[in-house]
């Protein structure tokens, strides 16, 4: 460790808050699944009943995150799974090493992440010179206090101290539990056409894949996508490809993902504050781009699905929120047996999925007569269920999209009447998130858009 950077800094953890279940996990610091402590002036007897109380509070908490987790559940019966599949690292310009990153989403109740960063696997020799950027001094701080010096491995080069990045294979084991933790191999794919970022996830992908360049948007989107696909086919991987932001540098418009259905998935709600989620007076909001994207496609081919998906895309780690990319802002829940790879990845690709910024739902149940929705609801906080979709007109022309069906509460059934393109369902709670991106958000879910001919 070199001597300079052993400093410490104050880091604060979010307050509970009356909207939601308390989560019990102010407790100490979790290293590879060993409970440590953080005052040496304890003693034997004192240290003995911590360890014991922390054992129960942490057991009850990870019940409490697995939220609808029933310990009577069989083997093999499906069950959700938390995760999120965008979020940075010093790999690329996240700034915390990727240990404390990973550290952070397990001890918050997530199931699994993939680590994106920008056209980088954690893979190979990499160095970070803690001098180059100021706010590597908290990184630094964070990583030894959690570690330990013994883990972290540094160097000095030219009178500066550099810190080696270990690999995803290295740290993994330190963190994955069956059951309970995945990590997947992330690559945010990072792009530019006309001058616009093009930015594309791969989740559980083996190999880098580079950048592909095209003249168009469009024509970049469509390349980095049948990359990905080249190499899913070619291995006989399951990898999951997703557009990110599409607001983002007002980059990708409606047209351009009308024009490229191999794109199946999507950002609808990404967590960075710089991302315009919410479109401004010339430019609709992503969820508005959803819908029309969908009646742009499904007009077509009844197949040309795009499924939504919540993220964090976060770069920063040492503060609650504000005006910065925070973790905890956006995550999915997916539906799917087991916690490995493969099956979260074909779950997602079924639409066995939803988003969510907040709201938790117990159930999704879709037939081919209707969809039914549950929320799970925290405590004080009400709910509004809306059935988003679009019909099909008699003379051919598409009518909507428009709210189908609006229930205050937590239950609500829409039974297709044989007209519509699509259905769709948002959950939006009357609470706020924890880490808001603006004063006025309100926890939400998206749950996947259904084409009841399809069904
Ligand atoms: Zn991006
Ligand atoms: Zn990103």
């Amino acid at each position: 460790m070199c001597a300079e950077f052993a400093w410490r800094s104050d880091r604060t953890d979010s307050g509970g808050r009356m909207c939601r279940p308390q989560r019990v996990l102010a407790v100490q610091a979790v290293r590879g699944g060993v409970l440590t402590w953080r005052s040496e002036e304890m003693n034997e007897r004192a240290r003995f009943w911590v360890a014991l109380i922390s054992v129960v509070i942490v057991s009850i908490a990870s019940g409490v995150v697995s939220g609808l987790d029933s310990p009577w559940r069989r083997p093999g019966e499906p069950r959700w799974w938390k995760g999120n599949l965008h979020t940075h690292t010093l790999w690329s310009d996240g700034q915390a090493f990727p240990e404390t990153v990973v550290s952070w989403y397990k001890r918050s109740g997530y199931h699994f992440l993939a680590l994106s960063d920008h056209n980088v696997l954690q893979r190979g020799e990499r160095w970070v010179r803690l001098a180059d950027h100021p706010q590597l001094r908290w990184a630094y701080d964070a990583y030894v206090e959690e570690f330990g010096p013994e883990w972290v491995e540094s160097r000095r080069r030219d009178g500066v101290c550099e810190v080696r990045l270990k690999t995803l294979d290295e740290f993994r084991t330190r963190f994955e539990e069956p059951d309970r933790f995945l990590l997947l191999c992330g690559e945010e794919i990072t792009d530019r056409s006309q001058n616009r970022p093009v930015h594309l996830n791969a989740s559980n992908l083996l190999e880098l894949v580079p950048p592909q360049h095209g003249e168009t948007v469009a024509e970049t989107i469509r390349r980095n996508v049948l990359a990905v696909y080249e190499q899913r086919q070619r291995l006989g991987r399951p990898i999951l490809v997703h557009l990110n932001h599409p607001n983002y540098g007002w980059a990708v418009t409606v047209d351009d993902l009308v024009q490229v259905p191999e794109v199946r998935f999507f950002e609808v709600f990404n967590g960075h504050p710089a991302v315009n989620n919410e479109g401004d007076a010339e430019h609709p909001s992503v969820e508005e781009m959803w819908d029309q994207v969908l009646i742009g496609r499904l007009r077509n081919n009844p197949e040309d699905i795009l499924y939504g998906l919540a993220t964090d895309d976060a770069h920063v780690y040492d503060r609650d929120g504000g005006n910065a990319p925070v973790p905890g802002r956006g995550w999915i829940m997916v539906r799917a047996r087991y916690l490995t790879p493969r099956e979260i990845v074909q779950a997602i690709e079924r639409g066995d999925f939803y988003a969510s910024t907040g709201v938790t739902l117990s159930d999704i149940e879709v037939s081919a007569d209707a969809i039914r929705v549950e929320v799970a609801p925290n405590p004080g906080a009400s709910y509004t269920i809306e059935f988003v979709g679009a019909r099909k007109m008699a003379d051919g022309g598409i009518s909507g999209p428009e709210v189908l069906k609006r229930v205050t509460g937590t239950e609500a059934t829409y039974e297709f009447q044989g007209d519509e393109l699509y259905v769709r369902c948002r959950v939006r709670s009357d609470c706020p998130p924890a880490r808001p991106i603006s004063a006025g958000d309100r926890e939400m879910a998206w749950t996947q858009p259904v084409v009841p001919s399809v069904q």
